[in-house]
């Protein structure tokens, strides 16, 4: 096995490892074996699925390295965007492996960021029954979040992420010497969904954050490379107590998504990214939390400025300010309403929140920031 950390996923038999590490991109062939259960490299056939700008950046390079160690490999680009989550693009990449008439043997491999992910690992589930599937995340989002944890899925034009399927991967490769190409705004994206590992589950991890900002701003590779860990770590002990969302637990990863995909919805979806809407959705439900009594300010106060620091947005873009009653309307329609009562995740303090329900909508667009 090439160099770095590995996270393990337990899952019985749909267990995983992640590696993450530098300079990976040219091992890969190494932990195929292990991960594919294939004798060597030489026998196995892959689809590669990238959106256009990564196949250029970085899916060539990894296809040459599979082609170089005998992987048979077909590469598939799609648009690059949220838009690339559709039937159509299924059905692409349904025909490609048609084409290359795989088999249950086969494997999909997805270099990109979450919609590749999304994309690739909700065809690799349902084609022929499931195919054997691995992650090489290049956004910060999908290295920390999307990557690890078997959800997969594509848009319905009624709403997003509305088909899909649990599928784990077989193994996950970050290398995030990656991250050096991708652009400011995706990267402190994603640094919106390592703070919510903090909030929800991890104080410490929380302060370290606090302490190291300079260094996150400046992509210092050590620093990048724990939070990645940790982040794969707290994300990991969630999904193995909780893989398919049945006893509440995974809800948690949630915090600050029902505010989130509401102004997202609402300001257009790429208007504001997903991270950036997560960043002022958890400032909103820490709010909620304190004006019901369940934290104190200082709570609020120390993830304001730890996501001002890290260059993220703070506040709800003006235009949506006035619109309080769209916002209601988009959080009702969230998959996380239950019986159409709105159900949110709040801190009880730093590194622990709990799923409250019954929430009046109007309390909770009191709150907005
Ligand atoms: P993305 O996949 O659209 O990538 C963002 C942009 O960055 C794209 O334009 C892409 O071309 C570019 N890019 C990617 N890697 C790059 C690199 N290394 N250098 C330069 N450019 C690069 O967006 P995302 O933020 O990674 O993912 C968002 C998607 O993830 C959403 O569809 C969301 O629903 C999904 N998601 C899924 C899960 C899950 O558990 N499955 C969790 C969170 C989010």
């Amino acid at each position: 096995m090439p160099s770095g950390s590995l996270v393990h996923v337990a899952l019985q038999d749909r267990s995983y490892d992640i590696l993450i590490g530098n300079g990976l991109y040219e091992h890969l062939p190494n932990p195929l074996p292990r991960w594919l259960t294939a004798e060597d490299p030489g026998s196995l056939r892959m689809l590669l699925v990238a959106d256009e700008s990564v196949y250029e950046l970085h899916g060539r390079q990894i296809q040459h390295t599979l082609e170089k160690a005998g992987v048979q490999v077909e590469a598939v680009e799609v648009p690059h965007g949220e838009t690339s989550k559709s039937f159509a693009m299924t059905q692409r990449l349904y025909d490609a492996l048609v084409n290359m008439q795989a088999d249950r043997k086969t494997a999909v491999i997805a270099v990109g960021g979450g919609v590749v992910g999304d994309l690739a690992g909700f065809a690799a589930a349902t084609y022929a029954r499931g195919l054997r599937f691995l992650q090489v995340p290049t956004t910060l989002l999908a290295m920390v979040d999307s990557s690890v944890g078997g959800k997969t899925g594509i848009n319905h034009p009624q709403g997003k992420n509305l088909i899909g399927a649990f599928h784990q991967p077989a193994g996950v490769l970050i290398d995030t010497d990656s991250l050096s190409t991708l652009p400011d705004r995706d990267y402190r994206a994603g640094l919106a969904e390592v703070v919510k590992y903090g909030v929800i589950l991890d104080a410490e991890f929380f302060a370290w954050l606090e302490n190291n900002v300079d260094e996150l701003c400046a992509r210092d590779s050590a620093a990048v490379n724990h939070v990645v860990r940790r982040s794969c770590e707290l994300k990991a002990e969630v999904v193995t107590q909780d893989e398919r969302e049945t006893l509440g637990l995974r809800a948690i990863l949630n915090y600050g998504h029902t505010f989130a995909h509401a102004f997202e919805a609402l300001a257009g979806y790429g208007t504001l990214l997903h991270g950036e809407a997560v960043a002022v959705g958890m400032l909103c439900a820490s709010r909620l939390a304190e004006s019901l009594g369940r934290i104190s300010a200082s709570c609020t106060q120390r993830q304001h400025d730890l996501l001002k620091a890290l260059g993220l947005p703070v506040s709800v873009p003006d235009e949506l300010q006035s619109r309080r009653t769209e916002i209601v309307d988009r959080m009702m329609l969230d998959k996380k309403t239950e019986n159409r009562q709105l159900r949110f995740i709040l801190p009880t303090r730093l590194g622990e929140v709990e799923i409250v329900t019954g929430v009046e909508p109007e309390v909770a667009t009191d709150c907005l920031v």
